[in-house]
């Protein structure tokens, strides 16, 4: 059950209603907003009687059942779509939002010619790793807090939003201290201490769904930092495995629709970890646009053969220039989709 309080409901009422919810027998979990406070209840018990009970209760304003396990995440718990703002641009708004940069921050050099080539032909935000999940121990593994001094840098110098990865919880509070947006790998989409400690942080997360991850265990996932009170989450279908070796992944595209119609929040693609190759990123990201996503997320370093990771499936600076330039068309349309059509003119306006 999701319980709304009333706007300006006082403490009083509010404490009387979490007595009232564990009078049933369930558990509490409020969210305490702006403007209102939601609490989710939990638990097993007669969910009719706590339910009309509540909607009896000075200071509720809905109480409704919630049948997925998923609440706060759910479209059934907030029918508009989540907007979140992420320094001073919208996701889940009138804006496809387009972020690109390197698989991994390699030097200051690097970082900064592919910050100034992306901002200059239109992303919003810049990704790189300065902490690298890889297969192998003796793979690089980032440039730590070095790279994320790197894309503070790059930051000042093209007013970029930072999207960067965090990979234990441990290091919540030092990305935080760089990153807009802390991004959670396929690798730690199940990494309950890291979406708890994200929970607490409150920094807008990117959270990618797992390899071998259902649509649902996403869900539960970003459910996990919502729960321990940070909303701001943004899904990314980054591609899962199957039997198919041709692509590095397979593209879940309708993923993006799937999980716009389950959840709230906004939805965006990464083509580039989707697919493997270089070639597909341009494409994928028309087939986001139409399939109706938010944003993509793509890879794009200055010399991909000279790429300490992911150069296969990194664009060059030329390619990201070219796929923005031929992206214009798709995106008015998106604009257009997402765009209230005016309001027909009255007939009876008086003749001047
Ligand atoms: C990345 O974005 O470079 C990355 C490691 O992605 P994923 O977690 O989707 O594999
Ligand atoms: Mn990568």
């Amino acid at each position: 059950m999701i319980i709304s309080m009333r706007q300006h409901a006082t403490r009083e009422e509010l404490d009387h209603v979490c007595e009232r919810i564990r009078d049933f027998g369930y558990k509490v979990h409020s969210i305490e907003g702006d403007e209102r406070v939601v609490i989710g209840v939990v638990g097993v018990g007669d969910v009719t009687a706590c339910l009309e009970s509540l909607e009896a209760t000075p200071g509720v304003e809905s109480a409704v059942r919630i049948s997925a396990p998923y609440k706060f995440v759910s479209r059934e718990f907030k029918k508009e779509t989540s907007v979140i703002r992420l320094d001073g641009m919208a996701i889940g708004a009138d804006e496809f939002i387009v972020m690109a940069g390197p698989c991994s921050v390699e030097s200051e050099r690097q970082i900064m010619e592919t910050a100034e080539a992306v901002a200059e032909a239109g992303a919003r935000a810049l990704r790189g790793g300065a902490f690298k999940p890889r297969t192998s121990p003796y793979d690089f593994q980032g440039l730590e807090l070095e790279g994320l001094r790197l894309l503070r840098k790059a930051k000042e110098r093209t007013g970029l939003a930072i999207v960067t990865e965090i990979m234990s919880d441990r290091d919540v509070d030092m990305v935080a201290e760089y990153a807009d947006c802390m991004q959670v790998g396929a690798r730690n989409m199940q990494n309950f201490a890291l979406l708890k400690s994200l929970g607490a942080c409150g920094r807008p997360v990117l959270l990618k769904r797992g390899m071998s991850s259902t649509i649902k265990e996403l869900l539960m996932s970003a459910e996990y930092i919502v729960a321990h009170g940070n909303p701001n989450v943004i899904l990314c279908e980054r591609g899962i495995r199957t039997f198919e070796t041709v692509t590095r992944n397979t593209c879940d595209i309708a993923a993006v629709p799937v999980l716009h119609e389950m959840s709230h929040l906004p939805v965006v693609l990464d083509p580039s970890h989707a697919t493997g190759k270089r070639n597909l990123i341009a494409p994928l990201t028309r087939a986001a646009v139409a399939i109706g996503a938010d944003g993509v997320i793509v890879e794009v370093h200055p010399c991909p053969e000279k790429a300490v990771s992911d150069g296969a499936q990194s664009l060059t600076l030329e390619g990201f220039r070219g796929m923005m330039r031929e992206l214009a068309p798709y995106l008015r349309l998106w604009k257009e989709s997402r765009t209230p059509a005016p309001a027909a003119v009255a007939s009876s306006a008086q003749p001047v």
